[in-house]
C-alpha cells in the first residue's frame, strides 16, 4: 500500500468503529459522491468485519445535477425524489446505520438562477423530512465524514495543479480526523474524554443566556429551558455509542427560539447547496432574525431563512476554541463538517431533540414550549474568531466569563 492508501485505510476503519461503532448484524447506508469510491470500498470491507449484514451506498454525480439546471423543464423544480428518503426513514426504523460522505464542490450552483434553486431546495428538504426527523432524533448510530473531491480541493487551494491539491486537502482531512495518528482509535477515546469533562460543567451551570461581545456583534442568546449540553460521543436511541461528527470539536446546546435578541455577524464563509455565503450581518428581535444583510449570496441566505418560521430561528449554539486545531490549520474549508470546528457557531432551523433533556420522551408542543426550534432546515454558519467574548448568564442573573477572546476562560 502507498502512504495515502494506508492513512485512507486508517480514515476507513476509524469510521466504521469510532464514528458508526457498526454493530453485528446492522445493514448500513451511505451517501458519498462519486469520487469517494476508493474510501466507501475500503469502509464497506471494514463494515462487513465488524459484522454489517449489508451494505449499500447511493452515489452523487454532480455532473447530471448541473445538468438538471441546464435542462430539466421549469415546472420540474418542484419535484424531489421522496421515494428515497421515505425508503431511507424505513432502513432507520428497521434499524440501519447512515454514514454521509461530505465532498461536494462548494460552488457547484453559484451560477443557477437562485429562484429554481430555492424551489428545488425546498422540495428536497420537505421530502428528506422523515428521514431527517430520525437522524435529528438520534434514533439510530449516524456519522459525517468528508473525502477529498477535485473540484472541493480547487477551491480550499485555489491555483495549485489539482493533484497537488487534492493531495493537501486529504492530508488536512486526515490531520484533522487523526485518521495520521498512530492509534486513532484511542486519540478518539481521550477526545471524547475531554469533551465529555467540557459538557458536564456546562451542564452543571445551568445558563440562562449566553452573552457575546465582539465586532458587529452585540447579542444575547437565551438558551432553551431543560437544554443540555452535548459534545463528541453520544449514545443514539438504539443503545449505540457513536461520533456523529468526525471530526468533531463542538460542544454544543439549544438556544430558546423566542429569547434571541441583537446583533450577529459570520466570520468565516458557509456553502450552503451549491452557494456561497459570506460577510453575514443579523438582528435577531425576540428570536427571530428581523434584519439580515451579506456580502456575498445575500439571496441564497435570504432564501434559506426564508424556507419556513423556523428557518429564521436558531436551533443550535455551538461553543469551539479559537485555538482548535482545526482553526490552527489556517485552512478554510468551505465546508461545513471542518468550518463549522474551527469556530464557534450557530445554527438556523432545527434544534437536536437530544439538546433537550429527555428530548427523545416529550412531544412536538413539549419541546416547542421548552424552546426547541422547529425547521425544514438546520444550517449552521460561523460566528467565533479570536476577538469574541461569550459570558455565560447564571440563573441568578449574575455573568460568568466562558469564553475570551475566543477561548476557553473556565
Ligand atoms: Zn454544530
Ligand atoms: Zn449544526
Amino acid at each position: 500500500m502507498t502512504q495515502h492508501e494506508t492513512l485512507l485505510d486508517s480514515y476507513a476503519r476509524l469510521t466504521v468503529r469510532t464514528g458508526l461503532n457498526i454493530q453485528k448484524g446492522q445493514q448500513l447506508l451511505i451517501t458519498a459522491p462519486l469520487d469517494a469510491v476508493p474510501l466507501v470500498r475500503r469502509i464497506t470491507e471494514h463494515a462487513y468485519r465488524e459484522g454489517a449484514s449489508l451494505v449499500t451506498t447511493f452515489y452523487a454525480d454532480e455532473a447530471t445535477t448541473l445538468a438538471r439546471f441546464a435542462h430539466a423543464p421549469d415546472e420540474a423544480f418542484d419535484t424531489a425524489q421522496g421515494w428515497l428518503f421515505n425508503g431511507m426513514a424505513e432502513a432507520f426504523r428497521g434499524g440501519a446505520a447512515r454514514l454521509a460522505i461530505a465532498g461536494e464542490d462548494p460552488a457547484l450552483l453559484a451560477g443557477q438562477d437562485p429562484g429554481k434553486l430555492a424551489r428545488a431546495n425546498k422540495a428536497r428538504s420537505q421530502a428528506y423530512r422523515p428521514a431527517l426527523e430520525l437522524i435529528t432524533g438520534f434514533v439510530i448510530n449516524w456519522c459525517v465524514i468528508a473525502a477529498a473531491t477535485p473540484a472541493w480541493a480547487k477551491s480550499v487551494f485555489p491555483g495549485i495543479p489539482e493533484s497537488e491539491a487534492m493531495d493537501r486537502l486529504w492530508r488536512a482531512i486526515f490531520a484533522c480526523t487523526k485518521a495520521d495518528l498512530p492509534d486513532p482509535i484511542a486519540a478518539w477515546d481521550r477526545h471524547n474524554a475531554d469533551l465529555a469533562r467540557r459538557t458536564d460543567f456546562l451542564n452543571r451551570q445551568r445558563y440562562r443566556a449566553l452573552r457575546y461581545k465582539g465586532p458587529g456583534t452585540d447579542l444575547t442568546l437565551g438558551l432553551a429551558d431543560e437544554h443540555a449540553w452535548k459534545g463528541g460521543g453520544g449514545k443514539a436511541l438504539n443503545g449505540v455509542f457513536c461520533n456523529a461528527n468526525i471530526p468533531t470539536e463542538e460542544v454544543f446546546t439549544a438556544p430558546h427560539k423566542d429569547k434571541v435578541d441583537g446583533t450577529l455577524r459570520s466570520t468565516k464563509p458557509l456553502s450552503y447547496q451549491g452557494s456561497l455565503i459570506d460577510g453575514i450581518r443579523v438582528r435577531f428581535e425576540a428570536g427571530r432574525i428581523v434584519e439580515m444583510t451579506a456580502e456575498k449570496g445575500e439571496a441564497a441566505f435570504r432564501n434559506l431563512i426564508n424556507t419556513d418560521e423556523g428557518a429564521a430561528r436558531l436551533g443550535e449554539v455551538a461553543l469551539v476554541p479559537h485555538s482548535s486545531p482545526i482553526s490552527a490549520s489556517g485552512i478554510i474549508f468551505n465546508n461545513t463538517l471542518f468550518d463549522e470546528n474551527a469556530a464557534s457557531h450557530v445554527a438556523v432551523g432545527q434544534s437536536y431533540t437530544e439538546n433537550i433533556r429527555d428530548g427523545s420522551k416529550r412531544s412536538k408542543d413539549e419541546l416547542a414550549a421548552l424552546g426547541a426550534n422547529a425547521s425544514l432546515v438546520h444550517v449552521d454558519w460561523m460566528i467565533g474568531s479570536g476577538d469574541l467574548d461569550i459570558d455565560g448568564i447564571l440563573p441568578d442573573g449574575s455573568s460568568q466569563a466562558l469564553m475570551r477572546k475566543g477561548e476557553w476562560a473556565i
